[in-house]
This record gives structure tokens, C-alpha cells and sequence, in this order.
């Protein structure tokens, strides 16, 4: 199951270029397991046995109804995070500069932007089309490296190893995507990549990503390589997770929110009533009376990348909780409640871990280290939800080429599988 688990989490990273392709895969992977997508402007009158709901392009919930309904037994929910630090493109992004092409970009997230420079760059995102009356919205990927930034040479920044490669986000962020004069239209290739007619779309987004495919790595291949990994590997164990169990007694939620690098005040990100509405409906038999019942007695794991000590830069990490590759999950905790993790919830989530034979670590801050947050305390607090903050251990979290332990992935899914199951109680 473990090669297999590791195989897989690859090929999804390959293909969730943006977070609307990671959603997208999702949706595929849960369908192939019969999972039926139910539109939020539907009526939920009756649950199919297993289900989807989706909002925005990329944000996605798989939910499958527990035998009891969730007043009596809450719900076991998991949350992670399809978006990651990039580069977007501005509108009107192509302009001129000595003789070649190049790009404007914005920043999204918190990207360490020194290592997108000498990258194979791509192009992927979302073209809003009008088809047969309505707008529609259709994933693209241009699926070649059609872009780079490029660093100035040696000869010309003769500091660069003992000052440190600096640059102005502005100025030199700028993609070369070409040279004069060109061919190359933008727009209309987009629209062909879109759909195949080559007509430029009436609106599109559009983000940068690393054509470097994702690898097994490491003397003895125990590393996997890529991009994205903080936190489509969270993603991905989730829906391993998730399209196996079968229905237990309570409900359990998967839920996958774009946003939460820009901090998740969107209205599909984490900050929104997405979740909210969902566990709602599914309480409608019994109303808010039900909702408030539901929650009480309910579980949440927001799984995120976690910080392994690196073996360079241990003294970054605080002396007694130092998070290995390979060694397990990780339970993050932050007295100033960056994470949402409690007591309690953390003996919940050592007890389904414990459950799946798998060991957890722990991780904290140093005080003179600001402490990261996720999207547990974000849905903790709008839900009113108890909740642990959890994540497998990685290095290099926010480069465009991330690096993390083979053997973390199987044991996060069987510690995820016994949480979403419900065997261990409240
Ligand atoms: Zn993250």
C-alpha cells in the first residue's frame, strides 16, 4: 500500500498545477469511487450514499453520511489547503523590454522567491468562456516551459555568494517569455489549450508553475521531490483516505479550501461559510437545535505541512521538539493559538494514529521565532469546533521545489483513515 500511496501522491502533484487542477483531480479521483457531485444550488433533499460538493474552482468536499444521524454522533471532519505560494499573472501581462517579451506577475502567497529563478516555468489556470448561454469556466495548462526567470550572471553581481542574491519584486520579477518580434499570442494560446479553437477568452487566470516533475529521491529513495507539496500531500492523503472507508456510524467531512496562502478571506477559502453550509444541510432534518448538537460533539484535523529539522539549520528549531523525516506525523501546538490543537484534541489524534500503528511527533515554535499558522484555527473558531493541527514533516516548505519523507505519507493516510471512520470516541 505504501508504494502504491507514494506512486499516486507523484502523479497528483504532477497534475494539480493550480489549486482549480488539484480540485478538479480530486473531484476525478473521488468520482472513480462513486462519489456523486451535488451542486450547492441543488436541493439536498436526499444524500447519495457518498458525495461532493464543490465552490469555486478550487475548493472541494467529500462527504459520507454516518448510519446515525450527526446529533448523536458529531462529525469527524479533515481539512487541508489546495493552494501555494506562486506567481500569478497580471492583467495585461505581456509588454516589451530590450528586445524580448516579458512578464508581469504578482505574488501570491509567501513563495521564497530566489528559488523560481532558473526554473523551467509553465502556464495553467482558468479561461472564462460564454458556451451556449452560460459562462463557463474551463481549466487550462500550457504544459511546456514557455517561460523563465533568469538571474543576472556571475560577472555582473559579483556579491551574489557573500551578500546574499537580492532583488526588487517589481523590477526583476519579470518572466522572459520571449523575443522580438514574436508569434507567440497569449491569449488565443490559452484559448487553444482551453478548449482547441484558439479564440481568446473573455477573461482568464493565470499561474506560474514549475515544469520539473515531481521524483523519488535520497540514497535509498526515502525522499519524494517536488513542488507543492506543502499542501497538496495533505491533500492527497485526505482523498486516499477518504475513497476507501466505508460508512461508519457518524459522518465524516473531507474538506479542501483554496485560499489560505492569501489568508482564506475568500468566499471559498476557509474564512467563508463553505464548511458552515454543508454541515448545515446535513442537519436539516433536525435544525440549528441539531447543527449546535452536531458540533458539540464533534472532531476536526486541519493537516498542513509541518516543519522538519533540518540538518543545516537545526538551531532554528526549538531544542526539544524537533520533527524528523520519516519519523511520523506531526502535532503542532502554539500557546499563542496559531494552531488549534488542544490537550484534548491532541490525545484524540495519537489515539487514531495509535489506532493505525503509526508514532506522531510534536512540534512548537521557538519564542523568538513567529510561529506559522493554518486553517484549524480559522474553521476551530468559525465552527466553534474542537480541532488538531497536524501535518507531515518537510523541509524547504515555501520553495518552488520542496522535499519530504517517503514513509510519512502511508502512515498519515491510516491515521486520517481511523480519525474520518469514527472508531475512536469522544
Ligand atoms: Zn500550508
Amino acid at each position: 500500500m505504501s508504494d502504491k500511496a507514494v506512486k499516486n501522491l507523484l502523479g497528483y502533484l504532477d497534475r494539480s498545477v493550480t489549486p482549480g487542477h488539484a480540485a478538479a483531480e480530486a473531484a476525478s479521483v473521488l468520482a472513480a469511487r462513486g462519489f456523486v457531485s451535488l451542486p450547492e444550488s441543488s436541493r439536498w433533499d436526499e444524500l447519495p450514499a457518498r458525495f461532493t460538493v464543490a465552490r469555486g474552482t478550487g475548493t472541494i468536499a467529500a462527504v459520507i453520511p454516518g448510519a446515525r444521524p450527526p446529533e448523536e454522533t458529531g462529525f469527524r471532519i479533515l481539512c487541508a489547503h489546495t493552494d501555494f505560494p506562486s506567481l500569478r499573472l497580471k492583467p495585461s501581462p505581456v509588454r516589451e523590454s530590450e528586445g524580448c517579451r516579458v512578464l508581469g506577475v504578482e505574488i501570491y502567497g509567501g513563495p521564497i522567491l530566489a528559488t523560481w529563478f532558473d526554473r523551467d516555468l509553465s502556464i495553467a489556470g482558468t479561461a472564462v468562456r460564454r458556451l451556449a448561454g452560460d459562462l463557463v469556466q474551463v481549466p487550462y495548462d500550457l504544459r511546456r516551459p514557455v517561460c523563465r526567470l533568469a538571474t543576472p550572471a556571475l560577472h555582473l553581481n559579483r556579491g551574489v555568494n557573500e551578500e546574499g542574491f537580492s532583488f526588487n519584486k517589481e523590477e526583476n520579477i519579470c518572466p522572459i517569455l520571449g523575443l522580438l518580434p514574436a508569434s507567440f499570442d497569449l491569449a488565443a494560446e490559452i484559448g487553444r489549450a482551453a478548449d482547441g479553437d484558439g479564440q481568446a477568452p473573455l477573461a482568464f487566470s493565470g499561474h506560474l508553475y514549475d515544469t520539473q516533475r515531481a521524483s523519488l529521491g535520497g540514497a535509498d529513495g526515502e525522499f519524494v521531490f517536488s513542488g507543492r507539496l506543502d499542501n497538496l500531500a495533505m491533500c492527497h492523503a485526505a482523498l486516499e483516505a477518504v475513497k476507501d472507508i466505508e460508512p461508519g456510524e457518524s459522518t465524516a467531512v473531507v474538506c479542501l479550501f483554496d485560499s489560505e496562502e492569501a489568508g482564506s478571506g475568500t468566499a471559498s477559502g476557509a474564512g467563508s461559510t463553505f464548511l458552515d453550509d454543508i454541515l448545515e444541510r446535513l442537519c436539516a432534518s433536525s435544525g440549528r437545535e441539531g447543527l449546535f448538537r452536531s458540533r458539540a460533539r464533534s472532531m476536526m484535523v486541519s493537516a498542513d505541512g509541518a516543519h522538519a529539522v533540518h540538518p543545516c539549520y537545526a538551531s532554528k528549531h526549538e531544542r526539544a521538539n524537533r520533527p524528523v523525516l520519516n519519523g511520523g506525523p506531526v502535532v503542532k501546538v502554539n500557546a499563542q493559538e496559531r494552531y488549534a490543537s488542544s490537550a484534548l484534541s491532541q490525545a484524540y489524534f495519537a489515539e487514531c494514529a495509535s489506532a493505525a500503528g503509526v508514532r506522531c511527533q510534536t512540534f512548537v515554535s521557538r519564542n523568538d521565532i513567529p510561529c506559522g499558522s493554518t486553517i484549524g484555527p480559522i474553521l476551530s473558531t468559525r465552527l466553534g469546533m474542537a480541532a488538531v493541527d497536524v501535518g507531515d514533516p518537510m523541509l524547504s516548505m515555501h520553495s518552488v521545489r520542496e522535499m519530504a519523507g517517503t514513509a510519512d505519507h502511508p502512515g498519515m493516510i491510516a491515521a486520517m483513515k481511523a480519525h474520518l471512520s469514527g472508531i475512536i470516541r469522544l
